[in-house]
């Protein structure tokens, strides 16, 4: 075998000349876990750590009944025996100088290397406890013969644990994947950290104390004490966050710098006459200080690249309208996206009416927009008669062009792409001020590292007299009682939603559908006027049924989630939704918000089959317990980590972190603290020229190479 001096060894030396390793598992390295050279390697960090070698005597002390804490994993030194295959089960005896635990293996599809085990020759096991009829056990652990371990000569405190593929084990074997990869890990580290090249500034490093990247490396796989491994974990989380911020903020300082923005300082005419004449009511307080800072961006010199994040009902349509016509008082025009026709049409809806006494245009372009009328609308856009276009994406095809676009807005801005995105920016040769709005609150340490190069503004106030939407969770065996709310709700003259997950029954999925809803309810309900809705139908369809639901000739409405975005019938007062356990939790706050727009007290009915999980039950007591949608969002966050989370799934995302769970509240700490200490770097050295940072810049030239610039046009 190939073997190379130490001396040859970089992190840009292809992994196949490692120890251990040759052409057909570096293939696989590369394919599985994207590692190509011994810098790679180098950089796939363990997940978990296991202290090595405990004895069973030892693990006694522990309180293995607390289910929320992790199980230790343990190394043990003993000999195996006892081998035994019943059905899909197959079970063995682990004995140590201490004692015994019985080994357990599921679907061992061929148990012969099992069999094969000497009985007197001593292994290392490596696994994890848990409790089965009250008594320890070891479900699927692996194990070496002492006499193999040796020869690894590795010097740790701990085993290192390393996320596995199935192609991985099939390449290393299952029983000896963990052990086999430390030991390549271990030479890529003999071989290569001595020539490793530092990547944070030293000064960074000294002033947080923070380890070197040589030793970072050395003990995040092969640490020798606690201590260390704790600071090794620091440094990477550290250095993650560092340069997913630094390279955010920067982003924004440098949009900041090359985007100038109309300035409007005017407010004298619409403006003005609006706030006397049109407006139906007094804003809150939120609503008053997110148009201040509008308002300041406005007249900066800067274009404005503003998130407002607002729960369902908080009121952004009037923020938006009232910006909008600070752009009109300016003499430019202002549009205003929206994900759906609905949504675009009530949106058309109830501006026209808040805007109809003012003398200003405003019109709708949505796909269903007849010919004629699409043209007349590019011949206003054009000479600039039109002031306020409210649509769908058709709003921005190439053929729609206005003659001074100064405000955008975009609804519910994450339905929307990239892409869609960046071509509202393209509206005019300058670009105009952006106003993304989202009913999807994002916990804040996520915005910071999705958005953090727009500037957020926040609506975390209610109008005034808004009942909170009374909130209860029924199994499906209580459907009687739900009915009875149902029948009293609409004696009252009020409305209902009925949201299903899916259209149709499926043979795959255990869950309510639309179809067979529908037909249960019209037997149910005989006497009420029952409608349904779904994203399949025509949207003319969908239109005049929405109409019949607005008007009131429709009592019951039953959709699928078409309706979650934004549509407004203050005398609905009742969200039935079946099969909740299906729906996420930031979703089921969204349907929610559908009700509790009138004066009444309004319900939120959750229903789900009897047999929950016990996270999915959790999740649904979080709806029944708040009607607060960051502390629901936090919760998300917390229950379904970042990646699940409804409003960051566009793609692009930076979600590189390896070991920083922003979950994680130690972490969001982190994060805090190092956003900080990047924002004084970029205070004080704007480009970064200085020599001190030109590591950071080196750094951030790399980064950008891998990734799309996706920041500069969100
Ligand atoms: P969302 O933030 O979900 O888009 P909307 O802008 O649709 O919310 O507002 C929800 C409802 O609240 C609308 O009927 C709107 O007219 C009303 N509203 C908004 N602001 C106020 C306010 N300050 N006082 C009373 N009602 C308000
Ligand atoms: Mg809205």
């Amino acid at each position: 075998m190939l073997t190379l001096s130490s001396m040859s060894m970089t992190f840009q030396t292809d992994v196949k000349f490692l120890p251990l390793v040759g052409e057909k598992r570096a293939a696989v390295l590369k394919k599985e876990l994207k590692i190509s050279n011994v810098g790679d390697l180098l950089q796939y960090f363990p997940f978990r750590h296991s202290e090595l070698f405990y004895t069973l005597e030892s693990l006694k002390k522990y309180n293995f009944s607390r289910s929320d804490d992790k199980m230790p994993l343990v190394q043990l030194q003993g000999i195996i025996f006892g081998v035994q295959s019943q059905y899909e089960r197959t079970t063995a005896i682990f004995q140590d100088s201490t004692g015994t635990i019985p080994l357990v293996w599921f679907n061992m599809r061929d148990n012969s290397w099992l069999c094969n085990i000497n009985p007197n020759e001593t292994q290392i096991l490596f696994g994890e406890v848990s409790i089965f009829n009250g008594k320890m056990q070891i479900v699927s652990p692996f194990f070496r013969e002492i006499s193999r371990y040796k020869l690894h000569n590795i010097k740790s405190k701990f085993q290192a644990i390393y996320h596995a593929t199935a192609e991985l084990y099939k390449q290393f074997s299952q029983k000896n994947f963990q052990y086999e990869f430390s030991r390549i890990v271990a030479a890529a580290c003999y071989e290569a950290l001595p020539n490793c090249a530092e990547t944070l500034p030293e000064y960074i490093i000294s002033e947080n104390n923070l380890l070197s990247l040589k030793k970072t490396y050395g003990n995040i796989h092969f640490s020798q004490s606690e201590e260390l491994l704790k600071k090794a974990i620091f440094r990477i989380k550290f250095e993650e966050i560092f340069y997913n911020q630094i390279n955010i903020l920067r982003q924004r300082v440098n949009r900041k710098e090359k985007n100038s923005g109309f300035i409007f300082e005017n407010s004298d005419n619409f403006v003005k006459n609006f706030y006397k004449n049109c407006l139906p009511f007094t804003l809150t307080n939120a609503q008053i200080r997110v148009l201040r800072e509008i308002r300041n961006d406005f007249i900066s010199g800067k274009q404005m690249n503003r998130l407002l994040q607002g729960d369902v009902g908080s009121g952004k349509t009037i923020v938006a309208l009232i910006s909008a016509l600070i752009a009109i008082d300016n003499n430019y025009q202002a549009c205003i996206m929206a994900p759906t026709e609905v949504l675009a049409r009530q949106h058309f809806t109830s501006i026209s009416k808040l805007t109809q006494n003012l003398g200003i245009n405003v019109r709708l372009l949505i796909g269903a927009t007849k010919k004629k009328e699409r043209e007349e609308i590019h011949n206003l856009l054009k000479d600039g008669t039109l002031h306020i276009l409210i649509g769908t994406h058709a709003l921005i095809e190439d053929i729609v062009v206005f003659q001074n676009l100064g405000f955008a807005v975009i609804d519910e801005q994450h339905r929307f792409g990239v892409a869609q995105r960046a071509k509202l920016y393209s509206k005019n040769i300058q670009p105009p001020h952006v106003l993304a709005m989202s009913a999807t609150p994002i916990p804040r340490t996520l915005a910071m590292t999705l958005y953090g190069d727009l500037d957020v503004s926040v609506i975390d106030e209610l109008p005034p007299n808004r009942k909170p939407v009374f909130t209860r969770h029924f199994f499906d065996s209580k459907r009687l009682e739900v009915n009875k709310i149902i029948v009293s709700e609409i004696e009252k003259g009020h409305q209902i939603y009925v949201v299903y997950p899916l259209i149709q029954e499926s043979e795959k999925l255990d869950l309510k559908n639309l179809e067979n809803g529908y037909n249960i309810m019209c037997e149910t309900f005989p006497m009420y006027k029952i409608a349904y809705l779904h994203g399949k139908m025509k949207s003319d369809q969908k239109d005049e049924i929405m109409a019949k639901f607005k008007s009131g000739e429709t009592q019951i409405l039953l959709s699928t989630t078409v309706i979650e975005v934004g549509v407004d019938v203050p005398n609905a007062s009742v969200m039935l939704i079946e099969s909740a356990q299906r729906f996420g939790l930031s979703q089921l706050h969204q349907l929610r918000g559908r009700v509790g727009r009138g004066a009444e007290q309004s319900f939120c009915i959750l229903m789900s089959k009897q047999e929950l999980m016990a996270k999915t039950a959790s999740r649904l007591d979080i709806i029944t317990q708040t009607n607060d949608g960051f502390k629901i969002a936090e919760a998300d966050l917390t229950l379904r980590g970042p990646g699940m989370l409804e409003g960051t799934t566009q793609s692009g995302t930076p979600f590189d972190f390896q070991l920083t769970n922003i979950a994680n509240i130690d972490d969001q700490k982190l994060l805090q603290n190092v956003r900080d200490c990047v924002n004084k770097i970029l205070d004080e050295d704007t480009k970064l020229e200085q020599p001190k940072n030109a590591l950071i810049l080196k750094k951030l030239e790399e980064i950008n190479k891998i990734m799309v610039d996706w920041g500069a046009i969100s």
